[in-house]
């Protein structure tokens, strides 16, 4: 089983790509994606999604995907969320079940800071997958174990600033992920608005995609 934690505010493709690559690649039975209750290393730096508001967007994320589950467990557990106590968690409620932490390697290189993190690598086998950018450094006392996967630069404070300034969201976030965003008015404070659905937004868009000749 796969613990892929993250805020998530909000789950676009990386995320996603990253979860359905590592399950086929480790063969392993299911992913969870971890609702960061208080992502406590990102607390005071910026406004943070309430975690209902980012579970619903990861429940409706995964829907459709079979292997991919969201997890409300650091969110039923309350106050700052940690990796450490998850897995703990995990293992109570699915005995025997071997562990994978899966991070990408911007996390994977801050693991030293997390809570406990010696715990984390004894409790689970640490995965990394690499992000656009350069090479990143893990400490040296933390054995690990990369997936490759395709590397897309995206990432959700990129998405953040897209809806403040009316950049196009498609390809980027699943449709079932903008509607919950439609719903539930997020990223709303920040205008201009979220794009409307595909189906309205272009006037061409009942006729072919194809052009003629
Ligand atoms: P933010 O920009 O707000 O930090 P993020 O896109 O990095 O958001 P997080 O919720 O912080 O998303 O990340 C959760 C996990 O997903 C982390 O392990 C992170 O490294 C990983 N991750 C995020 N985006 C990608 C991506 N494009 N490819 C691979 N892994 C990713
Ligand atoms: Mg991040």
């Amino acid at each position: 089983m796969g613990l892929f934690g993250g805020t998530f505010d909000p789950p676009h493709v990386g995320h996603l790509v990253t979860a359905v690559n590592v399950r086929h690649a480790l063969d392993l039975d299911l992913v969870v994606m971890m609702v960061a209750n208080v992502p406590w290393q990102k607390e005071g730096t910026r406004r943070i999604t309430a975690p209902l508001d980012r579970l619903a967007m990861v429940e409706a994320a995964v829907a459709e995907v079979p292997g991919l589950v969201a997890g409300a467990a650091e969110i039923e557990l309350g106050g700052p969320s940690y990796t450490a106590d998850t897995l703990v968690t995990l293992a109570a409620a699915y005995p025997g079940a071997e562990l994978f932490t899966i991070v990408g390697d911007d996390a994977a290189a801050g693991i030293g800071t997390w809570e406990r993190y010696r715990e984390v690598v004894e409790r689970s086998a640490l995965v990394v997958v690499d992000r656009p950018g350069g090479p990143v450094e893990l400490p040296d006392d933390v054995p690990w174990i990369r997936v490759e996967v395709p590397r897309l630069e995206v990432s959700s404070t990129d998405l953040r600033s897209r809806f403040t300034d009316g950049r196009p969201l498609d390809y980027l976030v699943t449709e079932p992920v903008l509607d919950v965003i439609r719903s539930r008015g997020l990223y709303q404070d920040a205008p201009p608005s979220v794009p409307s659905p595909r189906s309205s937004s272009s006037s061409s868009s009942s006729s072919s995609s194809r052009v003629a000749g």
